[in-house]
């Protein structure tokens, strides 16, 4: 009963050309159902289905994951730059704006939120890499050919009723 997907969800590579992590999946499916006056989501279990991931492409996510620097970076990135303007916004109210009440405080929040982001993104990052460091590498390596077909699955699809 159980077909094995024969090939890699994210690079396409077949069983033959590399070895794949099999998994059997159970799909959930989100109905948008048509009431008199409403729409409502009802959500069912799907079928069966059957997905594969090769073990490059799961190797390749763990060396990038037991780094939190590179998994983490683009939301790094992303609350640098937030951090970034406030401290700007911050400096151009003190030097040119004579202390104007709403950009210091426009300012101050930015730098506060980009420090909180930075920081939360960093710790999740950190602690994944732990978690990934403490599994071995065949348990590590599984965990993330999950995790790469959770981030390739089809996502929806639509049926109404
Ligand atoms: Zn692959």
């Amino acid at each position: 009963m159980w077909e094995k997907a024969g090939h890699c969800i994210g690079c396409g590579a077949g069983e033959e050309k590399a070895r794949l992590y099999d998994f059997h999946v159970l799909t959930v499916r989100t109905l948008a159902v048509r009431d008199l006056d409403r729409h409502k989501k009802v959500q069912s279990l799907g079928d069966f289905a059957d997905f594969a991931v090769c073990e490059g492409c799961a190797a390749k996510r763990l060396a990038k994951d037991l780094s939190p620097l590179r998994a983490a970076s683009r939301s790094l990135i992303g609350f640098g730059i937030v951090l970034v303007l406030g401290i700007a916004l911050l400096l151009v109210d003190f030097l040119v704006l004579n202390r104007q009440l709403v950009f210091l405080m426009l300012g101050a929040f930015a730098v506060i939120c980009g420090v909180l982001g930075l920081v939360s993104k960093w710790k999740d990052a950190s602690e994944r890499s732990e978690e990934l460091r403490k599994m071995g590498e065949k348990e590590a390596l599984y965990e993330e050919a999950w995790e790469e077909l959770k981030t390739h699955a089809p996502k929806r699809t639509r049926i109404s009723t």
